[in-house]
C-alpha cells in the first residue's frame, strides 16, 4: 500500500454505505476537491443525495463491486459489518481497501476483536468465548455473575447483549440470545465511558485526538463532552493504546476505541469501530482537521493533519422527532446544526446532530 502514490484531487473514492457517516465523508471528500462513489443497498440513502457516482445494490453484489472498482482506485467503509467477501473482490481487482481486512476481521467478531487487543498490549475486560450452551455456562463459572454474555458478532447500540445476573441464568441467557456464538465478560466498573479517536496515515505516521467523555441512553449514544477533563497521565495511556491498535492492525484510516476509565484511572478497552465514529462528531466544529477530513486524507494517501481542540464541545444526538426542532436551534448562536437529510423520523433513528461551542 506504501507504493500507492497521494490520489491526486479529481479522483473518486469510493466509500461502501449510505449512512450519516458516509455523507460527512463526502463531503469532506468534495471540500479536498474528490468525488465519491457510493455503494448501498438503499435508493436515496444520506450519502447518495451528496454523491458524485452512487451504486444501488447489495454490498456483496458482484456486479456492483466491479461497477465501484470501475470507478475508484481506493475504497473505504462506514460500518464495519462489510463482507470479507466483497473487500477480497475488490482487492482481486486491484482496489486499495482502507482500512485494510484485519481491521474488519478483528472489528467483527467480539472474541477476535478482545484477543487482538490483549495480544498487542491494549488491555480489557476478563472474557470468555462460548458456542453451546455448555461451553456458556462454563464461561460465566469462569468469568463470575453477574457477567455480560454478548453475541460474538452484529451486535451494534447495546443490541445483542445481556446481564447474566447468577450462575444458574447462563444457559437461559445463551437461549435468549438466539443460541449463536457469544463472548462472556466481566462487568467494569467503570467511572466514565471515553473514547478516543485516532489516525493512521498510508506512511505510518499517527494523529490522535483529545478524548471523549461519552453518555448513553438505552444502548445508544445520547451525548458527547469533549475534550474530556483528563490528567496528562490519563490522555498518555489513551495516546499509547490508540497507537498500540493502530501499529497492531497495520492501519490505515480513522478509527474509534471506546474506553472504560476505572475508578483507579486505569484505561480498559470496551471495543474499536474500523471508522469514523458518533463520539468524533464533535471535532467537526472543535478540532483543526476534523475526523471525516482525517479519514479522506489517510486513505488518499495525504499527510494527516493537525488534531488538536480549538473549542469546546458538548454533542448531542438527535433522535427521531428532536430533529425537528431544527428552527429553535437554529436560533442559537453557539449550535452548530449537522442534519443527514433521512427522510422518516423513526423513534431513536440518528436523524442528526449538534455541536454546541464555547471556547476553550
Ligand atoms: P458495546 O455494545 O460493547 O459497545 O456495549 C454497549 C454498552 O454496554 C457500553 O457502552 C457500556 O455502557 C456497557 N458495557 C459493555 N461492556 C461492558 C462491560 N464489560 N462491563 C460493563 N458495562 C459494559
Amino acid at each position: 500500500m506504501p507504493d500507492l502514490p497521494a490520489l491526486p484531487p479529481g479522483s473518486v473514492i469510493g466509500i461502501v454505505g449510505g449512512g450519516q457517516l458516509g455523507r460527512m465523508l463526502a463531503l469532506a471528500a468534495g471540500r479536498l476537491g474528490f468525488d465519491v462513489a457510493i455503494l448501498e443497498p438503499e435508493p436515496d440513502s444520506p450519502a447518495a443525495r451528496v454523491a458524485a457516482h452512487v451504486i444501488v445494490g447489495a454490498y456483496d453484489d458482484p456486479a456492483a463491486l466491479k461497477a465501484l472498482a470501475a470507478l475508484a482506485q481506493v475504497v473505504t467503509y462506514e460500518f464495519e459489518n462489510v463482507p470479507a467477501g466483497a473487500v477480497a473482490q475488490l482487492q482481486a481487482m486491484g482496489v486499495t481497501v482502507a482500512p485494510g481486512p484485519q481491521a474488519l476481521a478483528a472489528a467483527q467478531d467480539r472474541f477476535a476483536e478482545k484477543t487482538f487487543l490483549n495480544a498487542n498490549g491494549a488491555p480489557t475486560v476478563a472474557f470468555a468465548a462460548a458456542d453451546t450452551s455448555d461451553e456458556a455456562v462454563e464461561a460465566v463459572a469462569r468469568i463470575g455473575a453477574p457477567a455480560l454474555m454478548k453475541t460474538r458478532r452484529e451486535g451494534y447500540d447495546g443490541k445483542g447483549q445481556r446481564w447474566v445476573e447468577t450462575a444458574a441464568a447462563a444457559a437461559r441467557v445463551f437461549a435468549e440470545l438466539g443460541s449463536v456464538p457469544v463472548i462472556v465478560e466481566a462487568p467494569a466498573d467503570f467511572a466514565r465511558e471515553l473514547s478516543v479517536i485516532a489516525a493512521r496515515g498510508r506512511d505510518g505516521a499517527t494523529a490522535v485526538y483529545p478524548l471523549a467523555e461519552n453518555h448513553h441512553e438505552n444502548g445508544i449514544l445520547r451525548r458527547s463532552l469533549a475534550p474530556a477533563r483528563a490528567t496528562p497521565a490519563l490522555s498518555d495511556q489513551a495516546e499509547r493504546i490508540a497507537a498500540r491498535v493502530l501499529q497492531g492492525l497495520d492501519y490505515v484510516g480513522v478509527i474509534g476505541i471506546e474506553l472504560f476509565e476505572l475508578r483507579d484511572g486505569t484505561l480498559l478497552v470496551n471495543e474499536f469501530a474500523p471508522r469514523v465514529h458518533n463520539t468524533g462528531h464533535w471535532t467537526q466544529d472543535g478540532c483543526e482537521v476534523d475526523q471525516f477530513e482525517q479519514h479522506i486524507r489517510a486513505v488518499a494517501g495525504w499527510p494527516l493533519g493537525p488534531t488538536a481542540a480549538i473549542a469546546r464541545v458538548e454533542m448531542l444526538n438527535l433522535l427521531g422527532e428532536e430533529a425537528n426542532a431544527w428552527v429553535r436551534l437554529a436560533h442559537e448562536p453557539e449550535t452548530r446544526i449537522h442534519l443527514y437529510g433521512k427522510r422518516e423520523a423513526k423513534p431513536g433513528r440518528k436523524m442528526g446532530h449538534i455541536n454546541k461551542v464555547k471556547p476553550l
